[in-house]
């Protein structure tokens, strides 16, 4: 071949597989201002001590980090450092930013003139740091702020018939007319398990969705978004914060409710043929999920990445920062590199190195990531034949150390009810059948593996039933 017959292939190459952009998914930062390298990790790193205390602290090297802690939430220099490493990872190219929620520290003791001041801070920060891109934020639970009033502070990123929605209900969609792909923002804080909904209409002005099946009905706005998405025929990405399904690491955070968790899963499945992505927050872990149509067939995946925040009630975590490369056309994602932060590292030398931990495709030796791949590498994780498992576990936690890493979590990459009850989350996306997955399959492994496992095989099975009968009671 000619060299003008191979350009033009390559152009012909090009037009096929249409423009290619990136975005960034950042979520879970938990923003504490009262985080102090003069506090101590028992006590969220405020400092709350006498000076003497501090000493007697500094002696034992008990002092939380610059760049923070993994007892704590995010100190300012962490999540500027984010920020810059983000700016200078891939500046240009960037279409846009996801950010997924729970923007605030967990923690109380923060007046609502002080969060907001808070969260402008955030937004000050993050649109220099993307000065020619939109940043679309997704509501979390640890706002704590009216909807009014966050819809003022991201005015600047949102157009009005969004700023319509998500000052009344916090949903709104973003439709990208010349690409022909649409951005659904949902507020699941209107679907979680009731005991939190209380607890958040104490903290919000204008939640109360206790025995409403279909809260600022965002059920109905969320089936005719899908159902106009399809007549214009545009492809869709979901976003928001709280994800449906299991948490992995078990760390007792919020969940949706069993109804909306299932109705969720439907509609997703009926409208997976134009569904091109999930992407949610939360879990503050890296991980996925996998959604099955109705005869069993992989439908469509969700992808968590995970927190800037390098602290869960779950267990530690390296703070991450995500970015997809997706074709611009049609909404197909591509693959995404993972950044993280070495935090120990980043506290000891004073300085914070971001740097890609791994990309997709190329980490667990993916063609592509559609449904049928991520279900296929589900299915790996409990082979113990492939190293799938052991580089998901790494990732799940954000390459945390071995050391600290073994006070966590539910064994490492060398047990076989380990690997199962992560193929169960990844796999089965409501607690009845994790729990069917978990326990059908984990008898036949007992008796195959070590030693050790078969008593956590008991403790967990004994957990489940005692779950089981006080639901039943
Ligand atoms: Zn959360």
């Amino acid at each position: 071949m000619m060299i003008r017959d191979y350009l033009m292939l390559l152009s012909w190459l090009c037009a096929v597989q249409g423009k290619i952009g990136y975005f960034w998914h950042i979520t879970d930062i938990h923003y504490d201002p009262k985080y102090s390298t003069q506090g101590n990790a028992a006590s969220m790193c405020w400092n709350t001590r006498s000076s003497s205390d501090t000493e007697r602290i500094r002696l034992d090297k008990k002092l939380a980090g610059e760049f923070g802690d993994y007892s704590c939430d995010s100190p300012w220099a962490l999540i500027e450092s984010a920020a810059s490493a983000m700016a200078s990872h891939r500046g240009g190219g960037i279409e846009f930013v996801l950010w997924t929620g729970d923007a605030l520290t967990r923690t109380a003791g923060m007046s609502a003139e002080l969060r907001l001041q808070c969260l402008r801070n955030l937004t000050d920060l993050l649109s220099r740091t993307f000065k020619e891109q939109f940043v679309f934020p997704a509501l979390g639970h640890d706002e704590g702020v009216s909807f009014e009033q966050l819809a003022v502070v991201w005015s600047q990123w949102l157009p009005q018939e969004a700023l319509d929605t998500f000052q009344t209900a916090g949903y709104y969609t973003i439709e990208q007319r010349s690409e022909k792909y649409r951005i659904i923002f949902l507020n699941t804080n209107l679907w979680l398990n009731t005991p939190y909904n209380r607890n958040l209409e104490q903290r919000t002005d204008s939640i109360a969705t206790d025995g409403t099946p279909d809260p600022f009905d965002q059920w109905k706005w969320f089936e005719s978004t899908l159902d106009s998405a399809r007549r214009k025929k545009e492809t869709v990405y979901i976003v928001g914060h709280t994800p449906p399904g299991v948490d992995e690491r078990e760390s007792g955070a919020l969940v949706l409710s069993e109804t909306h968790n299932a109705k969720y899963l439907r509609l997703v499945s009926s409208n997976a043929d134009i569904i091109r992505g999930q992407f949610f927050g939360h879990w503050h872990s890296d991980t996925y999920r996998v959604v099955y149509g109705d005869t069993g067939q992989p439908v469509s995946w969700i992808m968590m990445a995970p927190s800037i925040s390098p602290s869960t009630p779950g267990g530690p975590n390296n703070p991450g920062v995500r970015l997809y490369k997706f074709e611009t056309s049609t909404g197909q994602v591509l693959d995404y590199t993972q950044y993280y932060l070495d935090l120990p590292e980043a506290n000891k030398n004073g300085k914070a190195n971001w740097i890609a931990e791994y990309s997709m495709l190329d980490y667990y030796e993916l063609q592509e990531i559609t449904p049928n791949t991520l279900h296929d590498l589900a299915e790996r994780l409990t082979q113990s034949n492939d190293n799938a498992f052991v580089r998901y576990y790494a990732a799940n936690t954000v390459s945390l150390s071995r050391e600290v890493g073994q006070v966590w979590g539910c064994g490492g990459p060398l047990n076989g009810a380990c690997a199962l009850h992560h193929y169960c989350t990844v796999t089965r996306l409501n607690p009845e059948s994790y729990n069917e997955c978990f326990s059908s399959y984990a008898y036949p492994l007992a008796s195959m593996a070590s030693s050790t496992t078969p008593l956590y095989l008991y403790l967990h099975l004994l957990v489940l039933i005692a779950a089981e009968l006080l639901r039943n009671r």
